[in-house]
């Protein structure tokens, strides 16, 4: 039972309690018993009902502040918002709501400022998670492939070429140790070494190494840049490792300095020569005319051979390094092998050779660059004059595929041929095959040049059949235009 309850009980016993007592007085007076008795018990029964009507206004004030103050209670708690409970001035309430106000507004200023902790908190979670995702679309767009790790040497960011390359999947190795995710030792190893090693120095921050690594069967060459990423009290808080492929600027170095070595030793047979030659006129050690214009002849023709040299590096490397502006147009390849046709046409008269025809209407056409299908042509055919002995026959054939939508040109000569085990370098740089050194003078670059204008500019294909002593045939097609 509530104390408020068992008030009102008490009241309602104390006021029946005047009640009977005012009711026993007046049937004692009205029986004419001695009313001092009856009139005592009267006045004293009518003091304690007026006490008792006292003490039920003093309890409903009370009852209804209580109640007031618990409604403003039951509203705060239902709106979550603190606020001051009101009480009337000079009401009993007071001496306890004074110290829960109090409490209340010291409550009130705590929550404001956590509230306003709470919104610096958003707005630099924000920021964090807008930062973050800028660094992620910074790493996912990079072609390299980038890894991140924590303290723990736990994955925590990788991109796609770091997927790819290292044969693992994000999504599923986050938070996972390298040790379980990386097949590559090495590369564990180097990340947890900077991770141990990292300092505040840069050099214990950074790390450039280069590794090999076995890419679906092919060994690639990567530089790879290990950084620590320090935390805020100095700490190494994990690593990101960048890993750039360099396996084709190696092959471009290992190129060019092959190249450099190979245009050396060519231009020095024919330099020795001249130099030996023109050292000989010069000391007089030509006696007579015969002798001295034989000299004379193979100064010439070495300078000759110089000449050729220069000019075929110039056009290749000029090709190659795109100095040459390539414009492609609709154009005849039958058109083309007639105009070369005519350029070789004394070479082949000189060595009685017989240059046969079969080519397609002019008016297939194919979008080429003219000047270099021209050199193409060109090489071809005078290989096919160059290693094919007098009274050779040399035939030109230009066929459309339809069903391709490829035009196809072959140059077949009856000529020296080519040993199959030279077969498969004759289109590389300065190769020259030994058994037909002989034959004709060259520099090894006409057919690195065709491959590159047929293949590499065009998009097309060279290929190459031969036997030996039986002759050789040069095939190249483009695609026709429709
Ligand atoms: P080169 O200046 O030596 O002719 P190329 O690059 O044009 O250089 O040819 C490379 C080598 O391939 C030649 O040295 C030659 O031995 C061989 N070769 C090219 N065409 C023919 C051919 N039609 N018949 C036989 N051998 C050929």
């Amino acid at each position: 039972m509530t104390t408020a309850k068992r008030l009102g009980l008490t009241t309602i016993a104390l006021i029946s309690l005047g009640a009977s007592a005012a009711y026993y007085a007046t049937l004692m007076a009205l029986q004419g018993r001695p009313m001092a008795s009856g009139l005592n018990f009267l006045v004293f029964a009518l003091v304690a009902a007026l006490a008792t009507l006292v003490l039920l206004v003093f309890w409903r004030a009370l009852h209804l502040s209580v109640r007031s103050v618990g409604k403003q209670l039951e509203r705060m708690a239902d709106s979550r918002q603190i606020g001051l409970v009101m009480v009337e001035k000079n009401n009993e309430l007071t001496r306890i709501t004074r110290p829960l106000n109090e409490y209340l507004t010291m409550l009130m200023g705590q929550m404001d400022a956590l509230r306003s902790e709470n919104r610096e908190l958003q707005i630099q979670s924000r920021i964090a998670s807008a930062e973050k995702n800028h660094t992620e679309a910074i790493i996912f767009s990079i072609s390299d492939a980038v890894i991140v790790t924590n303290r723990f040497d736990e994955l925590v960011l990788a991109n796609e070429s770091a997927e790819r390359l290292l044969g693992f999947k994000f999504a599923t190795s986050l938070r996972k140790n390298i040790d379980g995710i990386l097949s590559d030792n090495t590369l564990v190893r180097l990340i947890r070494e900077t991770r141990s090693h990292g300092g505040s120095t840069l050099a214990k921050t950074r790390k450039v190494v280069e590794h090999t690594i076995d890419e679906k069967g092919s060994p690639r060459v990567f530089t790879i840049i290990l950084s620590c990423v320090m935390a805020a009290n100095d700490e190494v808080s994990g690593v990101v490792a960048v890993l750039h492929d360099v396996t084709r600027e190696k092959e471009v170095a290992r190129l060019k300095s092959e190249f450099v070595s190979h245009v050396s030793h060519e231009f020095k047979t024919p330099l020795a020569s001249i130099k030996a030659y023109v050292e000989m006129l010069v000391d007089g050690e030509a006696h007579d005319e015969n002798t001295r214009q034989e000299f004379y002849d193979i100064i010439q023709s070495e300078t000759n051979r110089l000449h050729r040299l220069i000019e075929n590096i110039l056009n290749i490397s000029r090709i190659e390094s795109g100095v040459v502006k390539v414009v492609k147009e609709p154009l005849s390849l039958t058109a083309i092998v007639k105009q070369v046709i005519d350029v070789v046409q004394p070479q082949a008269k000189a060595k009685n050779q017989r240059l046969v025809e079969r080519l397609a209407p002019v008016y297939y056409q194919v979008e080429a660059d003219h000047d270099m299908i021209h050199q193409a042509v060109l090489n071809l055919l005078s290989n096919a004059i160059k290693y094919t002995p007098e009274g050779g026959t040399i035939t030109m054939g230009v066929t459309v595929d339809e069903r391709r939508d490829i035009a196809v040109c072959d140059i077949t000569d009856n000529g020296a041929g080519i040993p199959p085990d030279d077969l498969p370098h004759i289109f590389d740089k300065f190769y020259r095959v030994r058994a037909n050194y002989k034959l004709a003078k060259g520099t090894g670059l006409g057919l690195a040049l065709v491959k590159h204008i047929i293949e590499t500019i065009h998009g097309g294909k060279l290929t190459v059949t031969s036997k030996v002593g039986r002759g050789s045939t040069f095939s190249f097609e483009l695609p026709v235009l429709r």
